[in-house]
Parts: structure tokens; sequence; C-alpha cells
């Protein structure tokens, strides 16, 4: 398969949509980001990259960080963690408070930002420098050592966000909160903030493409049981209250953010990062969106 010509394809085919939706703007650091930028990089697990565009480009994971924070708390605590957080499809947006106080305290999935900020508070109970283990742990995984946070992002995020204050309050008062909100929205947002390239990535995510290699650092073990586990939230919740869609569409497990990247995988194929930062009003990505569904549909190499 010609992966170089058909990704070059791809992107002649969404060029039409460059100007379609916008950045995410909530977050003040976010709206000052450039619009018009586009990467994608393709990982085969057989040891072959394929790049195009902005590939290299660093930008904000924003929530693709929750799967990393899963990885590690769901390795600390086992199975003990799902009795915090569930494992089911929100249908509501990311951010919503309505469900939480509905189903008293216990977030949906770890995904949302209510399940994430549970998790941001497992790592700072259970990890001695949350911090540093959380950006080493990254750097590990994509094999980056330049890798780091955004600290103008995050604080730009914790200036003001009142919405995850609130999640994170409404959790306090049911008990699923053991650190002070400040310190877990500080530690929360620090984690969003984390920039990578397409290519950082895509190399990160071979962990969760290929689990007959488990991938391991500081205690933290990837192991297939563990991968399984990841891949299937990804697939059911990584994509807000768009998760069926994405799943319809394109067919893969991944997880977007709301700086306009995706990375979805192919279990023992390929990793694929994709980023613009224009996204629809689910927030996801819209470029990014339709080069997956091409992809997968130019490839027939989705998971179903
Ligand atoms: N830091 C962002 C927030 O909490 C993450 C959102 C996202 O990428 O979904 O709003």
């Amino acid at each position: 398969m010609d992966y170089q010509q058909i990704i070059e394809r791809i992107y002649e085919e969404i060029k039409p949509y460059e100007q379609e939706g916008k950045q995410a703007d909530y977050i003040p650091a976010l709206a000052r980001v450039n619009p018009d930028q586009f990467g994608l990089y393709l990982n085969l697990l057989s040891g072959e990259s394929y790049q195009l565009g902005g590939y290299d480009t660093r930008f904000s994971i924003q929530s693709i960080s929750k799967v990393f924070s899963l990885a590690i708390a769901l390795s600390i605590k086992g199975k003990e963690l799902w009795k915090r957080i569930g494992k089911e499809p929100s249908g509501t947006a990311f951010n919503s408070l309505v469900q939480l106080e509905y189903e008293h305290g216990i977030p949906r999935n770890p995904f949302i930002n209510a399940g994430a900020i549970v998790l941001a508070d497992v790592l700072l109970t259970e990890l001695e420098n949350p911090e540093e283990f959380f950006i080493q742990f990254v750097r590990a995984l994509s094999g980056n050592e330049e890798i780091d946070y955004s600290s103008e992002v995050a604080q730009s995020e914790q200036s003001c966000s009142y919405l995850n204050a609130s999640i994170a309050y409404l959790l306090k008062h049911h008990h699923n909160l053991n650190n002070r909100v400040e310190d877990v929205l500080h530690f929360y947002c620090m984690m969003c903030s984390v920039e990578m390239s397409c290519k950082d990535l895509a190399k990160a995510f071979t962990a969760f493409a290929r689990s007959s290699e488990p991938f391991s650092h500081g205690g933290v073990e990837l192991t297939t049981s563990r991968v399984k586990r990841i891949n299937a939230i990804m697939q059911t919740c990584g994509f807000y209250d768009e998760a069926g869609e994405f799943s319809f569409l394109v067919g893969l497990p991944g997880k977007s953010g709301v700086g306009g990247g995706i990375v979805a995988i192919h279990p023992a194929k390929y990793s694929i990062a994709v980023w613009s930062p224009r996204l629809n009003e689910r927030g996801n990505s819209i470029m990014g969106m339709k080069a997956l569904e091409l992809f997968t549909t130019m490839t027939s190499e989705s998971i179903f």
C-alpha cells in the first residue's frame, strides 16, 4: 500500500474544509493559536512512518493527556479505580455538571473532565512528585525528552476554569476528591497543557497499539489487559459526545483534545495522529476527523 500517496490524496480532499469551524477560545491561550494549520503522522508498527504538513509542530494536547493519566492511575490502583469513576459513554458535554450531580459525584468515565479530575486526584495522592512523574512518563512513551508542560497555557486555563472548579467542588462534596481543589485543578491544567507534535503522539500511542510488548516506566506497566481496557474506553468515550459518530465514520479507538489533536490506533497495525485547530461544535477537529475517516476508508484498515 502506498501510504504516502494516500495521505497526500487525503490532504487534497479535505482542503475544501480548511476554513470551517474555529479553534477553542474558552482558554485564552488557545484562542491565540493560528487556526490554519494541519499535520499528520502515521506510524506503522512494522517500522515505517509517513508524514504530512506540520507533523512536527507542537500543540496543546489538552484532553489527550487523559489517556496518559488513566494509564498511570489504572496501573497503580487496578480495579479499585472503578469505584471512583465509571466506564460508560456520557452522551453529555465533556464539562457537564448536570450528570455528575444526578450520579452522586461518580463521573461517567475517565475522559470527561470530572473523570480526569478524579484521575488527577489519584495521581496527586499516589505519586511522590506527580508533575515530574507525569512528564517523564510521557517523554518515555514518545521517546522525546524535549516534551514539556506549557505553564503559560496551564495558567491561562486555570485563570478562568470556573466550570472545572465547580466540578471539582461537586466531587469534593461527594467525597470523591481527597486533595485540595486548588491543587487538583492546578495539576489537571498542567497535564492538559503538555505540548506534543503529531509525531510525538503517534509514537507515544504505539504502546496502545502494540500491547504484545508491554511498555513500562517507573513501575507503571501497560500490560495487555490494561491496554485492552484503555482502548475500549477510547473507543466508547474518546470523542466527547461524538464518540458514536467517530466510531461510525472512522472505526478506531482514539482520543481528541480541544487543541485540535486527534490520535487513534489500529491494534497490532499502526498509530496515527492528526492536528488542525479548527473544531466542530462538539470539540473535535474538523479536518482531523475528515482525514481519519478518509484514511480508514481508503486503506480499509479500520478495526471493523
Ligand atoms: N483542559 C480542557 C478543559 O478542561 C480540556 C478539554 C478537552 O480537550 O477536552 O476544558
